[in-house]
């Protein structure tokens, strides 16, 4: 059994797609443990989007990098630089600007292999290469050209950690144990 952290980022919670978004994860039987309405704070942004760990910012820098790669953009001319953690820390100033651009929408979920199954109904980072059925790729199209000529983060309507270690860290940031709870869902007799 698993907890995972989905946030209904702001540009879902603007065009009004919470309840289609948390319908799919209902469906798949994920549990709904905790759920609010959020205005996040920078703090809160700041530790969501952890600028200490050097791995984190390399790691987004380098996925940024490949994008660009992908598109024959040139990184150096955009970004001013093609080095990884650099470009890391610009991506996330993006990414601080998007999440505290307008409430969001928090849930915990709980099953087993939350996760994965989390990450796999969300679809790819990028909309564009999300396929069908899958959130990102039934409900958004952006793409890391328009994304990064613009100056900003790929609006790509949801966050879901991305794996058990990443989770632990941040369901605590978001949500407190009170505001966690257990209860039983109708179907759980059939999936034991
Ligand atoms: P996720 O776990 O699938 O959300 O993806 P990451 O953790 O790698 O990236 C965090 C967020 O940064 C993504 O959800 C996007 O909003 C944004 N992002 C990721 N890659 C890029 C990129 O290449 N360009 C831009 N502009 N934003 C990006
Ligand atoms: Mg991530």
């Amino acid at each position: 059994m698993e907890r995972t952290l989905l946030v209904v980022k702001p540009d879902g919670v603007s065009r009004g797609l919470v309840g289609e978004i948390l319908r799919r994860f209902e469906r798949a039987g994920l549990k709904i443990v905790a759920a609010k309405m959020v205005k996040v704070t920078k703090e809160l942004a700041e530790k969501h989007y952890p600028g200490h760990r050097e791995d984190w910012i390399k790691d987004i820098g380098h996925k940024t990098l490949e994008n660009y790669k992908e598109l024959e953009m040139d990184a150096k001319k955009l970004m001013g630089t093609d080095d990884p953690k650099e470009i890391g820390k610009m991506v996330r100033v993006w990414l601080l600007e998007y999440i505290t651009s307008g409430p969001v929408f928090a849930v915990v979920l709980e099953g087993p292999h939350a996760v994965d199954l989390v990450r796999k109904i969300s679809g790819h980072t990028l909309p564009s290469k999300a396929p069908p059925g899958t959130i990102r790729g039934d409900l958004s199209f952006d793409s890391s050209y328009l994304a990064n000529t613009g100056k900003r983060a790929i609006k790509n309507l949801v966050h879901a950690s991305g794996s058990k270690e990443e989770a632990e860290y941040e369901i605590p940031l978001w949500f407190s144990k009170e505001e966690i709870l257990a209860y039983e869902r109708a179907e759980e007799k059939y999936m034991k």
